[in-house]
């Protein structure tokens, strides 16, 4: 009974994820007409250079509000959407509201995009990331677009010719929750990785003892021994962030900086004094 229950559940999230992709409005949330918040929002969270502590960036996440079960998390609903093949719109939904909107920050700040292994399996996603940068008219240099370990995993010739494309367009590319995932370490060398994103269990480790203190060392020594930029997730405490500063990451992320906020609340983030511009579509 609890399995039907699942199903029946799992099904219904699937249908109504798909009408509020369907419903999602494509354009700057300041361009649009006032009235009830859209079920599907793109939030920003921001992201640091530890050595300046300036703002360098967002990374987009997707929320969706349940007309009647009200917030679902990602985590709940994007295996759902993967498994059904909605990630394919669904992330190509984001990725052009995010170009869209982050087209208003100023040019030295950068974009990060998730993509899922299922998305980087799909025959238009080099076609789809052109797009959204035509689109939007986003420089690609601003982009980066984050993939997981498992993603590498799945056919790593055919995943090698796509990060190829991917950063021929001029996007950068960060591997995500590194360390969680099983790929080996040769593919850290082989695929054109900018960015080592370190999953914040490692960063919510380091209260556990030396022994995590001293992995969070190797791995950032690890990345910027390949060449790349180090960027630590999860970042919750003053200690955290100090631990990182000392082993010499690159960026942090996480609540102790600031979760992530709606486009609006971004731009009032970037001018305070400003108001923003009232049009209407
Ligand atoms: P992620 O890409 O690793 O994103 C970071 C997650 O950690 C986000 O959860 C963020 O809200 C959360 N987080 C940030 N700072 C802290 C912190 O200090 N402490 C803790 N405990 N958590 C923190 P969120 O938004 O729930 O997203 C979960 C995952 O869902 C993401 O993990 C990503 O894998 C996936 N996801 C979210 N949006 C998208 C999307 O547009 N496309 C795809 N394919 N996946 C997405
Ligand atoms: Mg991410
Ligand atoms: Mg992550
Ligand atoms: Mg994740």
């Amino acid at each position: 009974a609890a399995m039907g229950e699942r199903v029946a559940r799992r099904s219904l999230t699937i249908q109504d994820l798909g009408q509020a992709l369907a419903a999602a409005p494509v354009g700057p949330s300041w361009l649009r007409a006032r009235g009830p918040a859209p079920a599907l929002q793109v939030h920003y969270q921001p992201q640091f250079d530890v050595s300046s502590r300036e703002l360098t960036g967002f990374e987009a996440l997707v929320r969706w509000t349940h007309p009647q079960r009200g917030p679902i998390s990602p985590a709940d609903f994007i295996p759902v959407a993967e498994e059904t093949g909605l990630i394919v719109p669904l992330g190509a939904w984001v990725l052009m509201q995010a170009c869209l909107e982050a087209t208003r920050w100023p040019a030295h700040l950068k974009l990060a995009v998730n993509l899922s292994a299922v998305q980087l399996g799909s025959r238009d996603l080099v076609r789809t990331v052109a797009d959204a940068l035509e689109r939007s008219r986003l420089p690609p240099g601003r982009l980066e677009l984050e993939i997981t370990e498992t993603a590498l995993m799945n056919d790593p010739e055919a995943v090698g010719g796509l990060l190829q494309a991917l950063h021929r367009l001029g996007v950068r590319l960060g591997l995500d929750d590194f360390g969680t995932g099983h790929s080996s370490l040769a593919c850290l060398r082989r695929y054109p990785i900018d960015t080592l994103k370190i999953d914040r269990s490692f960063v919510q480790a380091l209260s556990d003892g030396p022994q995590a203190d001293m992995i969070l060392r190797t791995i950032v020594q690890l990345g910027h021994g390949l060449g790349m930029k180090t960027l630590a997730e999860g970042v919750e405490t003053a200690a955290q962030f100090a631990t990182l500063q000392r082993h010499g990451c690159s960026q942090v992320q996480g609540h102790h900086f600031g979760a992530a906020m709606t486009a609006d609340q971004v731009l009032v983030l970037l001018a305070p004094s400003a108001a923003v511009p009232e049009f209407e579509l």
